[in-house]
């Protein structure tokens, strides 16, 4: 099996420059650790015709390059299928019958932090999942033991977070993305999970399925979001950050690439140029202030 770090971006639209900034920090932890670097498409959902390419694209204009062939989450499903069969097989899954609203509304449970599903369906008898299989399809959802979980974090530190009954598959069939990448990550021997600290909440969840499916659980590095001038998270409207927008001003995808490198405190040049420089001790913490720069 090999050791490999990873991108594994949602094909909705074109990527951001904190899109680039992320893949950036993910191959440069890979290479410098002397692993391999693998894309993983993840297009279970809101996926756009055409965005993949357009992705692709722009991740080698900005000197990322990966190690095999890109790996698609729509072709993956048998997969998922057979890992939530295992998990239901032990008695770890339940199905769930709950409307957004009905979870939104419902008492939570004691001690239970805000948003958690408050195990409504968790203790419905065999006739009344009858009756309700009948007017609402079911999301399948994990019967999980405890409330919460600890990861290691190359830059947080130690992690704790929630863990409920969080959903494997949704009540429209699709695979949810908790289950999705915790089977993808040990499939493709990826063992170095760096992604933006958005998803550091989840990924408690993440590592205790992990460990109930008796997979490794990967190192992970959540690395600080790249924000607009108001400090909220780098978004489409926010002017131009794709390197499409900016080539239009006249920036090129070189010039970004080395922006996006002093942002980090690494010289400007190719990210091959970079490795040796690059420590994840001295990254800066802090989230970084898009400012458009001119061509
Ligand atoms: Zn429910």
């Amino acid at each position: 099996m090999t050791s490999a770090g990873r991108f594994a971006p949602s094909p909705s639209g074109e990527l951001h420059v904190g899109n680039l900034r992320t893949a950036i920090l993910a191959w440069l932890f890979a290479k410098s650790t002397g692993r391999d670097f693998l894309l993983r498409v993840e297009d279970l959902d809101r996926a756009r015709s055409g965005a993949e390419a357009e992705q692709l694209r722009d991740l080698e204009a900005v000197g990322v390059s990966w190690d095999a062939a890109v790996v698609r989450q729509t072709e993956r499903g048998p997969l998922y299928e057979d890992a939530i069969a295992r998990l239901a097989a032990e008695g770890r899954t339940y199905e769930c019958f709950c409307t957004r609203r009905e979870i939104q509304e419902a008492p939570s449970a004691p001690h239970s932090p805000q948003g958690a599903y408050p195990g409504t369906c968790r203790t419905l008898s065999e006739a009344e999942r009858e009756i309700r299989r009948a007017s609402r399809p079911a999301s399948i959802r994990l019967r999980s033991e405890v409330a919460e979980w600890a990861v290691e974090d190359q830059l947080h530190g130690n992690y704790v977070g929630v863990v409920d009954d969080f959903v494997l598959r949704r009540n429209d069939g699709v695979t949810a993305y908790n289950l999705a990448v915790v089977v993808d990550d040990a499939a493709q021997g990826i063992d170095q999970v760096v992604r933006g600290d958005d998803l550091l909440p989840s990924t408690p969840r993440q590592a205790y399925l992990a460990t109930l499916l008796g997979l490794p659980v990967p190192e992970y590095a959540h690395v600080p979001l790249v924000v607009n001038h108001d400090g909220v998270r780098l978004a489409k409207r926010d002017g131009a950050v794709t390197l499409g927008d900016l080539a239009a001003l006249g920036v090129t995808a070189v010039s970004v690439r080395d922006l996006l490198l002093e942002s980090l405190g690494l010289p400007a040049g190719s990210l091959q140029d970079a490795v040796p420089e690059f420590d994840p001790r001295r990254l800066p913490r802090e989230r970084w202030v898009w400012k458009t720069p001119r061509g």
